[in-house]
């Protein structure tokens, strides 16, 4: 393609928010074989849209929820958003406004409610680690629990088992080294998500799911999606591996990703595609920014690299 080719697609591209970072980029997505994306924020909505709570111990509800948003505050998970943001409502109003979420996004509710924590840890692709009064509490994943030495009792493990075959997540709950309770959230599918993998699937592209979240509620997730290519329970660290890994007989991959966790996958891959509403080193490490936040551009960037570099050949 010649430079006013390319830069006429790049322009096409900022007209329909994808900012495309240089012609390399360009060209590489007319080729690309794989597209790997991230679960959480980047196929899902990434914000909670129903939680529950269950308490395994005598411990009342309320507090329950408190001392969990307590340690979750410090965090920029969006399952940690969903928590404090629950909590709150549970807090100031009722159970059914916390569940409804009615004026969620309101900070006004913010601080002043909660516990103070001291030597907070968030533990990436596990969850949250601090002390409150001098007891732990931790906030996480089965890895954290295993990690940590607590036990998960068979009761437990079977009511996370049912929330995780049903598409949600499961988060413990573990205070003063005890299995307290476990907070169930659900992240649903971006409106279009289905219809881009159905689209991708068209294009002679294969879609891939990665994501550091539990095996069954990938494989629920990527089933309701229309993704067969899984991979789960991925540490943050190893995002990048996943791409590598495709690209080992010399594949083209895409990865899209909204995350921190993310960035290093996103500069891995041989075009990264970052969700605008993402974080900024996500949009850092990325070729190109999807600023309308809308899955259906990731069709748009490869459509708009065929069409500049095939017309030309
Ligand atoms: P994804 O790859 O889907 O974006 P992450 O790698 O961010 O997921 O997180 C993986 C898992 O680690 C989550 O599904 C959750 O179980 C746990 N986790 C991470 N951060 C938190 C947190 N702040 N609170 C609770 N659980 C967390
Ligand atoms: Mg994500």
């Amino acid at each position: 393609a010649t430079p006013t080719a390319v830069m006429v697609a790049t322009g096409v591209g900022a007209n329909n928010g994808v900012l495309i970072k240089g012609g390399d980029a360009l060209e590489r997505a007319q080729m690309v074989k794989y597209v790997i994306f991230d679960k959480t924020g980047t196929l899902t909505q990434g914000k909670a849209s129903f939680t529950t709570a269950k308490v395994f111990t005598g411990m009342d509800r309320g507090e329950f929820l408190k001392l969990v948003a307590s340690a979750e505050a410090s965090s920029e998970h969006p399952l940690a958003k969903a928590i404090v943001a629950y909590a709150r409502h549970f807090h100031f109003f009722d159970e059914s406004s916390a569940t409804t979420g009615i004026k969620d996004d309101t900070n006004e509710l913010k601080s002043g409610w909660l516990y103070d924590v001291s030597d907070f840890l968030a533990l990436p692709g596990r969850g949250v680690r601090c002390f409150i009064d001098g007891k732990r509490i931790l906030v996480g994943n089965r890895k954290l629990m295993e990690e940590s030495g607590i036990d998960i009792p068979t009761e437990v493990e079977n009511f996370v088992v049912e929330l995780e075959e049903n598409a949600k997540t499961g988060i413990l709950v573990a205070y003063d080294d005890e299995l307290t309770g476990v907070i169930g959230v659900a992240d649903p599918l971006k409106r279009e998500a289905s219809v881009v993998i159905e689209g991708l699937k068209k294009m002679g592209v294969r879609p891939v799911m990665v994501t550091g979240d539990n095996w069954r509620t990938a494989q629920a997730v990527a089933q309701e999606v229309g993704i067969q290519d899984v991979r789960a329970e991925v540490l943050p660290a190893g995002k990048a591996d996943v791409v590598g890994s495709f690209q080992k007989d010399g594949s083209i991959v895409a990865m899209v990703g909204d995350g921190i966790n993310d960035s290093p996958a996103l500069a891995a891959a041989d075009v990264g595609i970052a969700i605008g509403a993402g974080t900024d080193i996500a949009i850092e490490a990325a070729d190109y920014v999807l600023m309308r936040n809308n899955l259906e551009d990731v069709i748009t960037a490869i459509d708009l690299s065929r069409t500049t570099f095939s017309r030309i050949r």
